[in-house]
C-alpha cells in the first residue's frame, strides 16, 4: 500500500508528514514557518520542497507515494483546487491554485480539504469518531471551526464550505464576528471569547484567582490559565466555562435537532479544559433537545490531537486519488 502525505498548511506553521493510512499513523513529519508575509507563491514553493524533502529523508521515492493531501484554514473551491479566502494568511489568497501548482511542484497529486475537514476525517477514521456514522465536530481555537460526517461521508457541500459550525447564529443581536456576521457562536466561545470574558471579570475587580495567575497583566488570560483557576475551585472562572459551555451547548442543540449525530467531539486547543467543557455541554444539549433520543448522543473529547489533521487529510487524498 503506498503511503500519503497529510501536509497542514497553518498561519504559524507548514508542516508535512507521511502517513500510514491503513493505521492511521504518522510514520514522519517535518515543518518549518509557513513566513505567510512572503506571498502564496513563496510560500508554496516552501511547501513543496518541505513534501519533497519528508519523502526523501524517510528514505522513500515519489513512486511509492500515492498523493498528497493539504489541510487548508479557509474557505476552497474544492472543484478548482482554489483557494478562495484565508483569513489567517497574509494577502488572504483569493484564487490562488493551490491543488495544481503543488501537483506541479512536486510531480505527485494533490487533494485540498478545509483544515478542520481534515480533522473530522481523521478523529472519524481512527479518533473519536471511530465506528459511527453520523457525527459532528466542533474545533475551539482562535476560531471555532467544524465538520460534518452524514450517514457514512464526510459532509462537502458546496466547493467544500459545509460545516462551519462556529459560525451558526447562536443570537442574532450578538457581538460582530471575525466573518463579519453578527452573533455566530465562534464570537461567543472561541478561545480569544473565552479570555475576554476572564479579562472582564478581572478589569471589573470580581475576587477570583484568575488576577493572581496573570498577576494583574490581562494580556496573560488564555483558557488554559482560567482552566486552571476553575480546577482550583474559582468560582468566576468555573462560571465561565458554564457559559461557554452553555453557549456551544446551545450550538449542539441545533446540530442534535438538524442531523440526529450518534457522537459530537469537542476538539482543538480550548478541548483540553476536558469536563470543565463537556459537562455544561451536555447538560444544555439534554435540556434543550426533545424532538431526538438525545441521550444516545455521545459529547466526547477528540482523541488524535495535533496529529488529527494531517492523518484526516491525508486519508482524503487516499480516497479521493487512489
Ligand atoms: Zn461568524
Amino acid at each position: 500500500m503506498k503511503k500519503y502525505i497529510g501536509c497542514d498548511l497553518g498561519g504559524t506553521n507548514l508542516r508535512a508528514a507521511i502517513v500510514d493510512v491503513e493505521q492511521g499513523a504518522v510514520i514522519s513529519q517535518t515543518s518549518i514557518p509557513t513566513l505567510a508575509r512572503e506571498g502564496h507563491e513563496a510560500v508554496m514553493r516552501r511547501m513543496a520542497e518541505l513534501i519533497l524533502q519528508v519523502i526523501q529523508s524517510a528514505g522513500m521515492g515519489k513512486e511509492g507515494v500515492g498523493g498528497i493531501g493539504i489541510g487548508v484554514p479557509g474557505v476552497l473551491d474544492l472543484d478548482k483546487g482554489e483557494t478562495l479566502f484565508l483569513p489567517n494568511l497574509a494577502g488572504t489568497w483569493p484564487h490562488v491554485p493551490l491543488r495544481d501548482r503543488i501537483k506541479d511542484l512536486t510531480g505527485i497529486p494533490v487533494s485540498l480539504l478545509n483544515d478542520v475537514r481534515s480533522i473530522t476525517n481523521g478523529e472519524w477514521r481512527f479518533g473519536a469518531g471511530r465506528g459511527v456514522d453520523t457525527l459532528a465536530v466542533f474545533a475551539i481555537g482562535t476560531g471555532i471551526g467544524g465538520g460534518l460526517v452524514l450517514n457514512g461521508m464526510l459532509h462537502l457541500g458546496i466547493g467544500g464550505t459545509g460545516g462551519e459550525l462556529g459560525h451558526q447564529i447562536i443570537d442574532f443581536n450578538g457581538p460582530l464576528c471575525g466573518c463579519g456576521n453578527h452573533g455566530c457562536l465562534e464570537a461567543f466561545a472561541s478561545g480569544p471569547a473565552i479570555a475576554s470574558m476572564g479579562m472582564k471579570a478581572v478589569a471589573q475587580g470580581l475576587t477570583t484567582q484568575i488576577s493572581e495567575l496573570c498577576a494583574n497583566d490581562l494580556n496573560r488570560i488564555t483558557p488554559k490559565l482560567i482552566a486552571q483557576a476553575a480546577l482550583a475551585g474559582d468560582a468566576v472562572a468555573q462560571e465561565i466555562y458554564e457559559l461557554a459551555g452553555y453557549y456551544l451547548g446551545i450550538a449542539a442543540a441545533n446540530i442534535c435537532a438538524t442531523i440526529g449525530p450518534r457522537r459530537i467531539i469537542i476538539a482543538g486547543g480550548v478541548a483540553q479544559a476536558g469536563e470543565l467543557l463537556l459537562a455544561p455541554i451536555r447538560r444544555t444539549v439534554t435540556s434543550h433537545v426533545h424532538v431526538m433520543p438525545v441521550a444516545q448522543v455521545e459529547i466526547v473529547s477528540a482523541a488524535l490531537g495535533n496529529n488529527a489533521g494531517v492523518i484526516g487529510v491525508a486519508c482524503w487524498a487516499a480516497s479521493m486519488l487512489p
